[in-house]
């Protein structure tokens, strides 16, 4: 393990009101030192306490002025990496927070790696990994659950159930091994139905996080949502009933183009991630073209489309080429401006959907059926009841591919119980959904996932 000091910018590069260095290592206050002074002008830091903050300057190797700062210093092991760190809070110009940025690389700090400071917490062992991934999730979370969830995480919810079932295999494990080397003394004589027992517990408790896996997913990230309709149909009018009603944040996606914007939207604990077709047209247009291109992929790729048609003209060629590429998925059919005189009805669009369409009335302009909207998505997509706080969940595809294996080893269990298996057998089983849950916690994790997990990160956590 890499224990040199590293330096890292902590806050965004960009003009803000503060901008935080951090270091961490052996030499952090070593290297800091002949770079701030007090207002007396002391070169005071290295007889700074343990997490106590400080007011002054740093200045540069030839004494002269840089930032006015607030220095603070937590001696290891009392700190975020267990090792030596030492903040700068700086203001939080660009120029200002990369000038003394080199000031402590020059003195000998090296660059952090993204989730260098993370990562030193797990590998110290202050924090075990999924608490170490929890850190990254709040950072990311874009939501109410997502938080939560992730907070509960780094508090350890995750962690300790694993554990709970890890150290309960473990002590499986350890029997059969004492009865084989020991059988005068340790008699496995009922031991295939005790262990039964305990398997179906198990496989209960994993089953129970694998089944929160989908909920967990859709809750965090959002809900891949596409929605189509021509133009002048009423999209916009809906999009901004959603966001307004519900406060939801609402952020543009760098990168999209005129054709297709993406908006996230969140209400009552859901996230939509609404990519809006700008309108699809049969048309000769290659921009367009592109654009219909765009629109087919998205509809691919959704978890559920959002069909909007103006029910107050007949439908036409244009609605005809949109229903032909949603027939089969996932579909809540919005009919609009029921306010106006309706010549579409309900049965005409059944016709066009199997079981697969969701149809309801809706006006923008009279807010009416945007309560409705917003049950029916619940009800399609989460299972239950939303009780994010007191359940866990799991929201990291990794986790879930850990629990799965976990779970099909003790699948496997059941089975050699069942066929009457010598005992060595249960043991391979429980060996390896030990080592699946072991994963998750980062005591069975190799280097490379390690560096993998933390290469995500962003810089300067
Ligand atoms: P988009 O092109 O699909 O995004 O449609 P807009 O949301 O821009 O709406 C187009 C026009 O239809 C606007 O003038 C809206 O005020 C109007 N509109 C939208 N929804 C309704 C509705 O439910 N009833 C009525 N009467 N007009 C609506």
């Amino acid at each position: 393990m890499k224990t040199d000091t590293i330096a890292a910018i902590s806050t965004a590069m960009t003009n803000s009101g503060i901008g935080i260095i951090r270091i961490s290592g052996k030499d952090a206050v070593s290297i800091a030192h002949p770079f701030f002074v007090n207002k007396r002008n002391e070169k005071c830091l290295e007889s700074f306490r343990s997490h106590t903050i400080h007011y002054g300057y740093i200045i540069d190797k030839d004494d002269t002025y840089i930032d006015e700062v607030m220095v603070s210093v937590m001696k290891a092991p009392h700190s975020y990496t267990m090792e030596d760190i030492v903040e700068i809070n700086c203001h939080g110009g660009v120029f200002i927070i990369q000038k003394i940025m080199d000031i402590i690389t020059a003195a000998g700090a090296r660059i952090a790696e993204p989730g260098e400071f993370t990562k030193r917490a797990f590998l110290n062992g202050r924090i075990d990994l999924s608490k170490a991934e929890a850190v990254m999730d709040m950072i990311s979370s874009k939501n109410e659950f997502a938080l939560k969830s992730s907070m509960k995480q780094l508090k350890g919810s995750l962690s300790e159930l694993i554990k709970k079932l890890r150290d309960e295999i473990l002590y499986e494990i350890a029997f059969i091994e004492s009865a084989l080397d020991d059988p005068e003394h340790i008699s496995l004589e009922d031991y295939p139905e005790k262990l039964m027992a305990k398997t179906e517990e198990i496989c209960a408790g994993l089953k129970k996080l694998l089944d929160s896996a989908h909920d967990g997913k859709l809750l965090k990230e959002g809900i891949r949502t596409v929605i189509v309709g021509k133009p002048n149909v009423g999209k916009s009018s809906f999009m901004n009933i959603l966001v307004g009603e519900d406060k939801a944040i609402v952020t543009d996606v760098a990168g999209t183009t005129r054709d297709i914007l993406e908006e996230t939207v969140s209400f009552g604990g859901i996230t939509l991630n609404v990519t809006d077709t700008a309108g699809i047209r049969n048309t000769a247009d290659i921009v367009e073209k592109i654009g219909v291109e765009r629109a087919k992929k998205a509809i691919e790729d959704a978890d559920l489309i959002i069909y909007m048609v103006d029910a107050s003209v007949p439908m036409d060629e244009n609605d005809f080429n949109i229903v032909d590429m949603i027939k089969d998925k996932k579909v809540i059919i919005l009919l609009n401006k029921s306010d106006l005189n309706v010549c579409v009805t309900e049965e005409e669009i059944k016709a066009y959907f199997m079981d697969n369409g969701i149809i309801m009335k809706t006006s923008m302009t009279e807010r009416s059926g945007i309560d409705y909207f917003t049950k029916t998505i619940k009800e399609m997509f989460i299972h239950g009841n939303l009780s994010y706080n007191d359940e866990v969940y799991i929201t990291n595809m990794r986790h879930k591919e850990a629990i799965k294996n976990a779970y099909e080893s003790m699948l496997q269990v059941r089975k050699s119980i069942e066929n009457c298996m010598p005992e060595d057998f249960y043991s391979i089983d429980l060996t390896s959904a030990c080592a699946s849950l072991g994963l998750i916690t980062g005591e069975e994790v190799g280097e490379d996932l390690v560096n993998e997990i933390f290469s995500k990160f962003c810089m300067g956590k």
